[in-house]
């Protein structure tokens, strides 16, 4: 069984609880995109933890947890990771973490270079483009360059380290053009040696590793990084990640291009929230904003920076869950929208006095006006809820609601944030 679990909206849409939750029915989860941008956050009863790099179901004991090939790994951030869980004591060794040999190297200079340019642009132009500034956008350039370094070979150094010096010369050339000073090979020997050392045993050929589990009949789980609005080709480009966050993408940048996935479950919001710049047709401002962030704790967990938010967007949603082709929704912060008489959802954009009702290309997002229907909130605290039986008419009327103007049946309602605050409704 091949499930993907992936964002429908912006990120941070609760994908890292929801992994947390379903990886009790899975041996095996596995990270396939993205870097250490990604902010997961997951409460349980082992603690409170922020998952940048390693696959949420790291804190089950019996999960094996894979970084797959479409991944990106910037090695410091990644031993620090597991340092910290290690101190919380969680286990982390090669039997339940795999590191796929093709999967790419975060350099120092590819976070200098994310750097480097958000400061240019917000110079430049006033508008940076909201970057994590962990480098994630120029490892994957490198990468489709073919000059990135791959995990595999830290296992063999002599021949990456021949290649290291005329790589060095070529990214000098675009670091001392923004004026800063050349990067030294010895440096990124220091930082292959220091950080890639300790993390040596955890490399294979997951490839290998998922096919071989598939066939002894384990299951395996496919967690994303953001959501389908920040995907590389379908999202707000150019204000999205750098890589492929659809689910179709989860078995290339797994390791497994010849499984075909049996289940897509989208993770779904029930309100908007995107952290950083780019068109965002149904934010809230001023107070309204305000009371929202607060309400759903929307500060970014990678980086702490309040996230915009507005309400739930029935066009963008729709889109979102077509692009993850989901069959099932887990809807998630539910209880953030407690405290409402009326809840506003946005059901449609108006551009040029016309209504919209597709996801249009990016540029014209920024003319689309967001229209807004209100319906009849709870209004009361729905977070000790545990079955479909125990929430508010109100309650079940929005959820329905949002599953008609999407399409999409809702399988999963989150009302808090720890593992359990969670309803099934079917
Ligand atoms: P991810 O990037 O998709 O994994 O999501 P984040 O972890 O960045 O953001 C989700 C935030 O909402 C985290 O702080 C979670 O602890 C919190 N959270 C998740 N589910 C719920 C929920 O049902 N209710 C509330 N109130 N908070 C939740
Ligand atoms: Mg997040």
């Amino acid at each position: 069984m091949l499930t993907s679990i992936c964002g429908i909206n912006w990120g941070d849409e609760g994908k890292g609880r929801m992994v947390d939750l379903l990886s009790r029915d899975f041996d095996i989860v596995c990270r396939y995109q993205g870097g250490n941008n990604a902010g997961h956050t997951v409460i349980n009863e082992r603690g409170k933890f922020i998952l940048n790099l390693l696959p949420s179901g790291i804190l089950r004991e019996d999960v094996v947890n894979v970084l797959g090939c479409g991944m990106v790994i910037d090695l410091k951030h990644l031993c620090g990771e597991i340092g910290k869980l290690r101190d919380a004591g969680i286990k982390i060794t090669p039997e339940n973490l795999k590191i796929s040999d093709k999967a790419v190297i975060t350099m120092p200079y590819n976070v200098l270079q994310d750097v480097m340019e958000e400061d240019r642009l917000t110079k430049a132009t006033g508008k940076p483009y909201g970057s994590t500034r962990r480098g994630i956008a120029p490892v994957y350039a490198d990468k489709y360059m073919k000059k990135a370094f791959r995990m595999g070979e830290l296992l063999n150094t002599e021949l990456m380290f021949r290649r290291l010096p005329d790589i060095v010369a070529w990214k000098n050339l675009t670091v001392t053009a923004y004026g800063y000073d050349p990067v030294r090979v010895d440096d990124m020997i220091d930082y292959f040696r220091t950080y890639g050392e300790p993390l040596k045993q955890f490399i294979t050929d997951t490839g290998v590793f998922l096919n071989e589990a598939h066939k002894a009949g384990k299951s395996i789980m496919f967690e994303a990084q953001l959501g389908a609005l920040r995907d590389i080709d379908y999202g707000i480009v150019p204000y999205t990640s750098s890589s492929s966050t659809i689910a179709a993408y989860a078995p290339i940048g797994a390791g497994v291009p010849n499984l075909k996935l049996d289940k897509s479950i989208g993770i779904m919001k029930a309100y908007s929230s995107c952290v950083g710049e780019g068109p965002f047709a149904c934010e809230y401002f001023g107070e309204q904003a305000e009371r929202l962030r607060e309400a759903g704790g929307e500060y970014g967990a990678a980086t702490g920076r309040p996230r915009r938010v507005g309400p739930f967007d029935v066009v963008a949603s729709r889109y979102g869950i077509r692009c993850q082709g989901a069959d099932e929704i887990a809807l998630t912060k539910l209880d953030v929208l407690d405290g409402y008489e009326e809840i506003e959802i946005c059901t449609h954009y108006e551009l040029d006095g016309k209504i919209i009702d597709e996801f249009p290309f990016t540029d014209v997002l920024d003319f689309c006006k967001p229209v807004f229907e209100k319906v009849k909130g709870w209004n009361c605290d729905i977070s000790g809820c545990k079955k479909p039986e125990d929430l508010p008419k109100e309650a079940i009327d929005y959820i329905r609601l949002l599953e008609k103007l999407c399409g999409c049946r809702i399988k999963y309602v989150s009302v808090g944030a720890e593992r359990d605050a969670c309803i099934k409704m079917y």
